[in-house]
């Protein structure tokens, strides 16, 4: 038995058996070698196991998620299979005595680099396909498993880190818990650990090496600990703890169906956060009144391509269908800062946080732009929807939006596609934003306050630096007087104000949010009860004693 702690990023207990996720380093060496036919013979074998690999994964593909999208991995094939690609990495070898890894490598990032010059935005695109299949190359080539994230059966997954487009990928249904050596509590693998309600372990000091998969272990998300190998009394005891855990989770249950409103009649709207179709379950089952922020760019993660207009309608037309009426909010795409894409061209940015991200991609690409706009209009047709935009900092940002989501309708009338309009509003998580939220209020339906880039960029703290989380304050004073400027001035103007950051799902904060104003919380799906519960617990007025 040997125990750790970390930090907890959700309360829960999980037991189960570990699966350890070892990601592949593709760096790689340059080394001489002698025989240079049994060199171009290696390539070969790896050619063919690739192409193996990716007729099975198009086979997946298609079953799930349908032909257009499972179409990468037949132009991933096919570029395998290419003559100019293959020579090059023939000739490398025979002519620098060379081995296959490094041929691979140099031949990708020659190829990656022409494809990235090109004019054409088709071919552009193909840069990403370039890297991507040339590392499944070198990872055959030097019998590294590929990273999978399908199990079997669900299990504790143990990493040195995850990011967003790994952890989106992973099946919640087979996941207990995650406990990672890396990671901050207010990043967005973080985050999804929430939306995905299971218990979560960051900064786990814990030597991957001697952890085994398939071994057991405990995760407590209340004490912050991870039991490896646990004895069978601890077992017996934690089987206890989890049983006890569902019971509550029946009790919560009970205020299903009921209001959420304050001993002294004050009503407060709770709403889910979901990043993922999938997650519309979750905020159903929880009772959530609404969606307060679908986080769109997960639906660009994980993949190489842009998904298209097509794909996108049918993504958020099935969120509208299945939420029957009930509000649905989709944020435009926030892609960039920890939320990489490589077909997006991010390039190296010293300080990616304050850089090429969210609405100002959307801005300056708006070809991107309209066609998520253009997704949304049409499926607005189907339900309830509002749109909001993140990252703003200035009224000409909102302006422009106005401009740019003006032409995409007219297109659409103008070529009778049948679609609908939708409400329309903005992040408030900048400081510029807080500061001219009197100005906003005047051209938007409503705000959206996102704590956790507020946070971020008003203390100066990066969200993504570990190091930095005992000073990740998000009571900070300066935060809640913003908080409340901004309630203020939407009122004044007749709007709306939602908080949709992880400070929203803050127990301790529920009573202030009410009594400040706030009109709508859009917390994680498993958090809506848990609000509701503290929600109808408060009076805001102070009764009068005779
Ligand atoms: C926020 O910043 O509070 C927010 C809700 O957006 P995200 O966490 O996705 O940046
Ligand atoms: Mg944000």
């Amino acid at each position: 038995m040997q125990s750790f702690l970390g930090k907890s990023v959700y309360k829960g207990i999980a037991l189960g058996k570990v699966a350890v996720l070892r990601k592949n380093d593709v760096r790689v060496k340059r080394a001489g070698i002698e025989d240079v036919d049994a060199e171009v013979e290696r390539v070969g074998k790896a050619v063919a196991e690739s192409v193996g690999q990716l007729r099975k994964l198009y086979e997946k593909a298609l079953k799930e998620v349908g032909e257009s999208s499972a179409a990468i991995f037949e132009v991933h094939r096919m570029l395998l299979e290419d003559e100019d690609f293959l020579d090059a990495i023939h000739n490398m070898i025979r002519t620098e005595n060379v081995n296959a890894e490094y041929a691979v490598a140099v031949t990708r990032d020659n190829f990656a680099s022409m494809f990235a010059n090109m004019d054409d935005d088709y071919m552009r695109a193909r840069a990403a396909d370039v890297l991507d299949v040339s590392d499944r190359m070198v990872k055959n080539l030097s019998g590294r498993a590929e990273i999978g994230f399908d199990f079997e059966n669900p299990v504790i997954v143990v990493a040195d880190d995850l990011n967003p487009s790994e952890t989106i990928q992973m099946d919640r249904e087979k996941i207990l818990a995650f406990v990672t050596v890396h990671g901050s509590t207010n990043s967005h693998t973080a985050i999804l650990a929430r939306m995905m309600n299971i218990p979560a372990l960051v900064g786990v000091p814990m030597d991957l090496d001697k952890v085994k998969t398939g071994t057991w272990a405990i995760v407590d998300g209340y004490q912050g600990q991870v039991i490896f190998e646990p004895s069978e009394g601890v077992c017996r005891e934690t089987e206890a703890r989890i049983q006890k855990e569902r019971e509550r989770l029946r009790l919560l249950h009970t205020l299903k169906g009921k209001e959420n409103v304050t001993l002294d009649g004050h009503k407060i709207n709770i709403y889910a956060n979901i990043g993922t179709i999938g997650d519309v379950g979750y905020a159903l089952e929880n009772d959530a009144g609404g969606i307060g922020l679908f986080r769109s760019e997960f639906l660009y993660l994980g993949r190489t391509d842009f998904p298209t207009e097509e794909e996108q309608f049918q993504a958020y037309r099935q969120v509208l269908q299945n939420m029957a009426g009930k509000k649905v909010i989709i944020r435009t795409l926030d892609i960039g800062a920890d939320k990489q894409v490589e077909y997006f061209n991010p390039g190296k940015e010293d300080n990616p946080a304050l850089g090429y991200r969210a609405i100002r991609i959307c801005l300056k690409e708006p070809d991107i732009f309209k066609t998520q706009l253009r997704a949304l209009f049409r499926a607005a047709a189907y339900g309830n929807l509002s749109v909001m935009y993140p990252m703003i900092t200035s009224v000409e940002e909102v302006q422009k939006i106005q401009e740019i989501v003006s032409e995409v309708k007219k297109e659409l009338e103008e070529s009778g596609v049948p679609h609908n309009v939708f409400e329309q509003g903005i992040m408030i998580e900048t400081p510029a934003a807080v500061m001219i939220s009197d100005e906003l209020a005047e051209l938007v339906d409503f705000f959206s306050i996102g704590t956790n880039d507020l946070t971020q960029y008003t203390l100066a703290i990066d969200r993504q630096n570990e190091r930095l989380d005992d000073f990740y304050n998000p009571h900070h004073p300066a935060i809640l007087r913003m908080i409340q400027m901004v309630v203020d001035n939407a009122h004044a103007h007749g709007k709306w104000v939602g908080i949709c950051g992880e400070l929203g799902a803050d127990l301790e904060m529920t009573e202030r949010f009410v009594r400040m104003g706030v009109d709508e919380l859009s917390v994680a799906p498993a958090m809506v009860l848990r609000v509701r519960k503290v929600v109808r617990e408060i009076r805001t007025k102070r009764q009068v004693m005779f």
